[in-house]
């Protein structure tokens, strides 16, 4: 994805260019190979550039083979403008990809998965309107029609239970390799935002979700990168466990026992180690993790300013201005 968006930035830049000079011009044709990767809503902003993109856009199967829809389209998209979408890919629909659509119901889901049997990855996680019935049923609809699914993101769907949970994984294992089953890849905390959907390394996890073998709840279950943790061999001091169970280093990623946690500027946990690394406030001596870098206020060597310390200095508060 990462080596699609550079191509569509220097390419965007050739179609500008080429449009200066002479109006008929097409489009590299890279340009609509592209379309295929990118989110619906880019694939709609490209439909502006030229006409060339604007007919690939509207009548070619291809820019709609995967279908992202991720914010800003995410709150806006309904079951009528899914299936309506979805439709442009002729049944042939591979990716579907839903990132916190909250008005997506069990009905606009199915109707999908009746219509696009081909599909190998359905990622709907914080879809909150499709309930824990509804996906196992989607799943079910697949899996009966092809053997083509072939990982599935259902993280922050209500009330998925262990039986939930057991049916889709019998569903999926129909269709996956035993090998490639156990070549499944540590799920590490701090890489948890680093997650798209074409991300290869990625693509190995069937189910992100599992059972927490500390609490039992259906949830993310996190591996620990630390070295030491690893060589561990019995599973009842294995630091293996969900967010709530195993408090982690946002840095690392790895486990955190109570007397090494430091705490960073954003309220986020970090490991000791990690803590003393960090470059910190000069007035309350904390850290920002990686995820929230860009929160200093002033990262000017040797002056770190947090948004808690610069609040008080201004005598008004982040959420009074926002
Ligand atoms: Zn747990
Ligand atoms: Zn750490
Ligand atoms: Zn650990
Ligand atoms: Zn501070
Ligand atoms: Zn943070």
């Amino acid at each position: 994805m990462e080596e699609s968006s550079k191509a569509f930035s220097s390419l965007s830049i050739t179609v500008e260019k080429g449009q200066a000079q002479t109006e008929q011009e097409p489009p590299h044709e890279a340009l609509f190979l592209v379309l295929t990767y990118l989110p619906v809503y880019q694939v709609l902003a490209m439909s502006q550039v030229c006409k060339a993109l604007r007919d690939a856009v509207n009548n070619d199967v291809l820019p709609w083979l995967n279908v992202i829809v991720e914010r800003p389209l995410s709150s806006r998209l309904s079951d009528e403008i899914l299936v309506k979408i979805t439709s442009k890919a002729n049944g042939r629909l591979k990716t579907l990809a839903l990132m916190n659509c909250t008005h997506i119901t069990d009905k606009g889901l199915q109707r999908v998965v009746e219509q696009n049997p081909l599909t190998n990855k359905l990622h709907i996680p914080a879809c909150t309107g499709i309930t824990a019935e509804g996906v196992t049923r989607a799943v079910q609809t697949l899996c009966q029609r092809s053997n083509c699914l072939s990982t599935l993101r259902i993280n922050g769907i209500y009330n998925l239970q262990k039986e939930h949970l057991d049916m889709l994984a019998m569903n999926l294992r129909k269709n996956v390799p035993l090998e490639e089953q156990q070549m499944q890849k540590p799920n590490y905390y701090h890489k948890r935002g680093s997650f798209t959907v074409f991300s290869r390394e990625e693509n190995q996890r069937i189910i992100d979700l599992e059972t927490c073998p500390k609490c039992f709840e259906v949830t993310m279950v996190y591996d620990c990168p630390k070295v030491e943790c690893m060589k561990r061999e019995k599973p009842q001091v294995q630091c293996r466990g969900c967010k709530f169970c195993i408090p982690r280093c946002e840095n690392c990623g790895g486990c955190v026992g109570s007397e090494e946690e430091e705490e960073a500027a954003c309220a986020d946990i970090l490991c000791l180690e990690c803590w003393l690394q960090l470059p910190k406030c000069n007035f309350c001596n904390k850290p920002y993790c990686k995820q929230h870098e860009n929160w200093w206020c002033s990262s000017l060597d040797p002056i770190f300013l947090c948004r808690v310390c610069d609040e008080h200095s201004h005598g008004y508060t982040y959420t009074d201005v926002l």
